[in-house]
């Protein structure tokens, strides 16, 4: 099942499921009890939200390892996490707005966990019961500020810096998918899920040993090689097979 979250015409947000291109509202909590009513809506006459509010979204670094390597970097033996704040999130369609403070803004496109259950403390072999579904991610990232800066807070965390969607699939298969990113419809980034360092299980054995994670709590799960920057009035598409595609307009 593909879950958006949309905006009502009475200005609310509400949860829909989509059933072709026709969209059928889901009330209750979607990480619990829910009615799913009738698809009925024409998809594209919904304004799309960020399709979850997450409590914390946790970042992986350097989860390929082509992409290690194009920053001068190793892989690392331990996965390397940080977060960004919710107040960076965008919906697919919003713009990626360009801070004064850096000359070189760039593209993550990355697969995004949800996950659906509080989880504390689980192994790789259980970390599946707690995951929801699973969306497209860009961990946009100034890359000179995260180069001066001994923590990434600031690179990682500007507004509109995190941009996933355009909704939550609940039955995708994360082993072997293909994560590309284009920007102005050429190619950047182009690698399969089955490169990274650590898998989705063992990444949330490791975060989930650290802190708990919520329902909607999002990990982006590392970017492939050819990040790239991003300038004013480019448009950002990053798509992964079987489950859609994240579209961005870049602004100064
Ligand atoms: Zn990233």
């Amino acid at each position: 099942m593909r879950i958006i979250r949309y905006q009502t015409p009475e200005g609310n947000a509400a949860y829909g499921w989509i059933l072709e291109d026709k969209v059928g509202e889901v009330q209750g909590n979607i990480f619990g009890e829910y009615r799913r009513r009738e698809a009925r809506s024409p998809l594209k006459e919904h304004k799309l939200l960020a399709p979850c509010q997450p409590s914390k979204i946790v970042c992986v670094g350097r989860n390929y390892v082509d992409h290690a390597k194009e920053l001068g970097n190793e892989a690392p033996k331990i996965p390397l996490i940080f977060l960004k704040p919710p107040s960076s999130i965008i919906a697919t369609g919003e713009y990626i707005v360009l801070p004064a403070q850096s000359k070189q803004v760039e593209h993550e496109g990355e697969l995004v966990v949800v996950i659906g259950k509080r989880a504390k403390g689980v192994t790789a072999e259980q970390a599946k019961e707690y995951i929801f579904g699973y969306t497209i991610g860009n961990d946009v990232t100034a890359r000179d500020l995260q180069k001066t800066d001994d923590q990434w807070t600031r690179a990682k965390g500007f507004d509109t810096f995190c941009s996933f969607g355009p909704w939550i699939d609940t039955d995708f298969d994360p082993s072997d998918a293909v994560v590309t990113c284009r920007v102005n419809g050429q190619m950047r980034q182009m690698a399969s899920t089955r490169d990274m360092v650590f898998n989705v299980g063992t990444l949330i054995a490791y975060i989930s040993s650290v802190m708990t994670l919520e329902p909607g709590d999002l990990i982006f799960t590392g970017t492939p090689a050819g990040v790239g920057e991003l300038r004013n009035g480019d448009v950002v598409d990053v798509e992964i097979e079987g489950l859609g595609k994240l579209s961005n307009p870049v602004k100064a």
